[in-house]
Protein backbone atom coordinates (compact mmCIF):
# COMPACT_ATOMS: atom_id res chain seq x y z
CA UNK A 1 0.00 0.00 0.00
CA UNK A 2 1.23 3.54 -0.73
CA UNK A 3 2.02 4.60 2.87
CA UNK A 4 0.14 7.57 3.96
CA UNK A 5 -0.69 9.09 6.91
CA UNK A 6 -3.55 6.67 8.12
CA UNK A 7 -0.79 3.56 7.48
CA UNK A 8 1.12 5.30 10.01
CA UNK A 9 -2.23 5.19 12.39
CA UNK A 10 -2.77 1.42 11.43
CA UNK A 11 0.75 0.25 12.56
CA UNK A 12 0.36 2.57 15.74
CA UNK A 13 3.35 4.41 14.46
CA UNK A 14 1.44 7.74 15.29
CA UNK A 15 -1.27 8.06 17.85
CA UNK A 16 -4.94 8.22 16.94
CA UNK A 17 -8.19 8.08 19.47
CA UNK A 18 -9.23 4.89 18.25
CA UNK A 19 -12.89 4.22 18.61
CA UNK A 20 -14.07 0.98 16.66
CA UNK A 21 -11.83 -1.76 15.13
CA UNK A 22 -12.74 -4.91 13.72
CA UNK A 23 -10.83 -7.59 11.46
CA UNK A 24 -10.81 -5.73 8.58
CA UNK A 25 -11.70 -2.08 9.44
CA UNK A 26 -10.38 0.60 11.74
CA UNK A 27 -12.28 3.59 13.00
CA UNK A 28 -11.05 6.76 14.72
CA UNK A 29 -11.47 10.25 15.32
CA UNK A 30 -10.76 13.00 12.69
CA UNK A 31 -8.27 15.06 13.96
CA UNK A 32 -9.95 18.31 12.65
CA UNK A 33 -13.78 17.16 13.35
CA UNK A 34 -16.74 19.00 11.40
CA UNK A 35 -19.03 17.75 13.54
CA UNK A 36 -19.61 16.55 17.15
CA UNK A 37 -18.62 13.35 16.13
CA UNK A 38 -16.40 12.67 13.11
CA UNK A 39 -14.91 8.87 12.76
CA UNK A 40 -13.21 8.03 9.86
CA UNK A 41 -13.37 4.83 8.93
CA UNK A 42 -10.80 3.14 7.12
CA UNK A 43 -9.40 -0.83 5.84
CA UNK A 44 -6.57 -1.56 7.35
CA UNK A 45 -5.33 -4.33 4.66
CA UNK A 46 -6.24 -3.59 1.25
CA UNK A 47 -4.03 -0.49 -1.07
CA UNK A 48 -7.05 1.43 -2.19
CA UNK A 49 -6.01 5.16 -2.56
CA UNK A 50 -9.53 6.32 -4.06
CA UNK A 51 -13.06 4.76 -4.93
CA UNK A 52 -11.97 5.50 -8.17
CA UNK A 53 -9.40 2.61 -7.67
CA UNK A 54 -11.94 0.07 -5.97
CA UNK A 55 -13.01 -2.89 -8.12
CA UNK A 56 -15.47 -5.28 -8.05
CA UNK A 57 -13.36 -7.30 -5.97
CA UNK A 58 -13.94 -4.69 -3.21
CA UNK A 59 -17.52 -4.54 -3.15
CA UNK A 60 -17.36 -6.33 0.21
CA UNK A 61 -14.92 -3.87 1.71
CA UNK A 62 -16.71 -1.42 0.79
CA UNK A 63 -19.47 -2.68 2.27
CA UNK A 64 -17.61 -3.64 5.72
CA UNK A 65 -16.66 0.13 5.62
CA UNK A 66 -20.63 1.43 5.41
CA UNK A 67 -21.99 -1.06 8.15
CA UNK A 68 -19.25 -0.65 10.60
CA UNK A 69 -19.90 2.89 10.49
CA UNK A 70 -23.63 1.88 11.37
CA UNK A 71 -22.41 -0.58 13.88
CA UNK A 72 -20.32 2.50 15.44
CA UNK A 73 -23.39 5.11 15.04
CA UNK A 74 -25.63 2.86 16.86
CA UNK A 75 -23.40 1.25 19.44
CA UNK A 76 -23.29 5.11 20.33
CA UNK A 77 -26.49 5.98 20.32
CA UNK A 78 -26.18 8.27 17.03
CA UNK A 79 -28.30 6.16 14.78
CA UNK A 80 -32.14 7.28 16.35
CA UNK A 81 -31.46 11.20 15.31
CA UNK A 82 -29.42 9.81 12.41
CA UNK A 83 -25.78 11.19 10.90
CA UNK A 84 -23.96 11.38 7.07
CA UNK A 85 -21.16 9.04 5.40
CA UNK A 86 -19.03 10.47 2.80
CA UNK A 87 -16.62 9.42 0.95
CA UNK A 88 -14.60 12.64 -1.31
CA UNK A 89 -12.87 11.04 -4.07
CA UNK A 90 -9.74 13.43 -5.63
CA UNK A 91 -9.29 16.91 -6.03
CA UNK A 92 -13.05 18.35 -6.24
CA UNK A 93 -14.17 16.69 -3.39
CA UNK A 94 -11.09 17.73 -1.32
CA UNK A 95 -9.80 14.27 -0.73
CA UNK A 96 -6.24 14.72 1.05
CA UNK A 97 -5.30 11.26 2.45
CA UNK A 98 -4.94 8.79 -0.66
CA UNK A 99 -6.14 5.60 1.43
CA UNK A 100 -9.62 5.11 1.08
CA UNK A 101 -11.77 6.18 4.47
CA UNK A 102 -15.45 6.91 4.99
CA UNK A 103 -16.38 10.11 7.18
CA UNK A 104 -18.90 9.61 10.04
CA UNK A 105 -20.14 12.71 10.86
CA UNK A 106 -23.15 12.88 13.24
CA UNK A 107 -24.15 14.26 16.73
CA UNK A 108 -25.71 17.41 15.22
CA UNK A 109 -28.35 18.43 12.77
CA UNK A 110 -25.91 18.67 9.66
CA UNK A 111 -25.84 21.69 7.03
CA UNK A 112 -26.21 21.19 3.24
CA UNK A 113 -23.44 20.05 1.36
CA UNK A 114 -22.46 19.35 -2.20
CA UNK A 115 -22.13 23.16 -3.77
CA UNK A 116 -19.05 24.77 -4.90
P1 LIG B 1 -10.35 13.67 3.12
O1 LIG B 1 -10.35 15.17 2.97
O2 LIG B 1 -11.65 13.02 2.72
O3 LIG B 1 -9.14 13.03 2.45
O4 LIG B 1 -10.25 13.39 4.67
C1 LIG B 1 -9.06 13.26 5.36
C2 LIG B 1 -9.36 13.54 6.79
O5 LIG B 1 -8.30 13.03 7.57
C3 LIG B 1 -9.51 15.02 7.13
O6 LIG B 1 -10.82 15.25 7.64
C4 LIG B 1 -8.42 15.25 8.19
O7 LIG B 1 -8.83 16.12 9.21
C5 LIG B 1 -8.18 13.84 8.70
N1 LIG B 1 -6.87 13.60 9.27
C6 LIG B 1 -5.66 13.92 8.72
N2 LIG B 1 -4.66 13.49 9.52
C7 LIG B 1 -5.26 12.89 10.58
C8 LIG B 1 -4.76 12.24 11.76
N3 LIG B 1 -3.45 12.13 12.00
N4 LIG B 1 -5.65 11.73 12.63
C9 LIG B 1 -6.98 11.84 12.40
N5 LIG B 1 -7.51 12.42 11.31
C10 LIG B 1 -6.66 12.95 10.42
Amino acid sequence: MTDTIFGKIIRREIPASIVYEDDDILGFRDIAPQAPVHVLFIPKHQPIPTLDDAAAGDAALLGRLMLAAAAYARREGLAQDGYRVVMNCREHAGQTVFHIHLHLLAGAPLGQFGTP
